[in-house]
Formats: structure tokens, sequence, C-alpha cells
């Protein structure tokens, strides 16, 4: 039996006899229904760019606010699965309908912390739920954590230094340099993880990087 499991049996037994309904509207059946899955998708079509020089393509649902921040919320720290999907569907929607044949999906490694007390690997689940519905896809999960490192610095550098010291690229890990390799993460606060996860892909020699964050989130400082 797995060392988690009073984590895992009950958020996985509320989702199966607890309906869904939509955090949106309350709709019944889903917990996003595709009229305010529309209106995320439509609503958030500007100034969602980090702003920093040299960034690989850059895609996001956007905004962490309202009903894209309620979503994410009730995602990570609810475990409600359901959600994962529905943020797969919407990632999916602002990715280009052009990817290049070989896109892999290399997820965000999550800390071991965060996957005990919530059940599961949040950014994994979304990354094989993204290779579902786009056949374009596949999750190559090169990353993984260095040491049980969690993001506490409150500022910028702090948690640049926090991140490049966070994970490794898993080792024999072969870089085959004509793929592009798609970053996946949930939000873009300081962007030091996504940084630090551009920097570890191109010293082992990947030259075609995009990027996909779920939100967007800026810190002033
Ligand atoms: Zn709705």
């Amino acid at each position: 039996m797995p060392k988690n499991v009073k984590n895992t049996t009950l958020p996985r037994l509320l989702d199966l006899i607890a309906p869904h309904s939509c955090r949106g509207c309350g709709k019944l059946g889903t917990t996003l229904c595709e009229c305010c899955k529309k209106y995320i998708v439509n609503s958030n079509n500007y100034n969602n760019q980090p702003g920093i020089k040299e960034l690989p393509p850059f895609y996001t649902v956007g905004n962490r606010d309202g009903l894209l921040a309620k979503l994410i919320y009730d995602y990570k720290y609810n475990s409600t699965r359901a959600i994962g999907i529905k943020l797969a569907e919407l990632i999916n929607e602002k990715l280009p309908h052009k990817l290049p044949p070989n896109t892999y999906i290399v997820p965000i490694p999550t800390s071991t912390k965060h996957i005990r007390e919530r059940g599961f690997d949040h950014i994994l689940f979304i990354a094989h739920h993204l290779a579902k519905i786009n056949h374009k896809l596949k999750v190559k999960p090169l990353l993984v954590r260095e040491k049980n490192t969690v993001q506490v610095g409150s500022n910028k550098n702090t948690r640049i230094l926090q991140a490049d010291q966070a994970f490794k690229v898993k080792d024999k890990t072969q870089i085959d340099s004509n793929a592009t390799y798609l970053l996946l993460d949930d939000v873009w606060t300081t962007g030091a993880s996504m940084l630090a996860a551009i920097k570890k892909l191109r010293a082992i020699g990947a030259k075609h990087i995009i990027i996909a964050e779920l939100s967007i989130s800026m810190l002033k400082n």
C-alpha cells in the first residue's frame, strides 16, 4: 500500500461520488462548461507575455485571476483531477495549431513534498492529458528534482538561485536536436523555474524550445 494513501483516497472518493459543477456558472456535470471555457479562452488574449528578451515562444491561458485562478487553486489544493483535464484543454487551445512533428512535453518537476500533499503530480497529470488530446505531442519527463526543495524565497534573486539548484536533467538523457521541447508549468511568477529549465535543456543540446504556462502572475519585484 502506498505511503500517501491517506492523502489520495479521500479526493478520489469525492471525485466519484460528488457531481461536478462548473466553477464558473455552477452548471452540473462538468467542472468547466463549454461556455465558461470559451469565456476564459477569449477573454485572455492581451498582455500575457513576461517581457523577457530572448525568451522562447511563450503560450499561456492567461492571467492568474478570476475563474482561471479559481480552477488552478481547486485543482492544486483540493486535488480535483477533473479540473486538470479542463486545464489541459485550455492550454491546448492556446498552443499553435501547427506544432513541429517531434514535439515533446517536458513537465517542470513538482517537489516530492507537494506530490505527497496532493496525492499526485499535478503538472505530469496535465502533460499526459495534453498528449491525449493533441496527438502531435508526447510526454518526456526529462527533468527531475535534485533535492527536496520548495520555492520559499520572497525575492526574485533567491527564487532564481533556488530554482537553479532544484532540478536537473535525468541521467543518460539523449536530446534530439531536431525535436522541439515544450516546457509545461502551472504559473509564471518570476519565471525562475522556467528559466532554469530552459538553461538545463539548452546545456544538453536542445535547440528548439517552447513554453506553455497555464497562467501568468507577475511579481512586482
Ligand atoms: Zn459554466
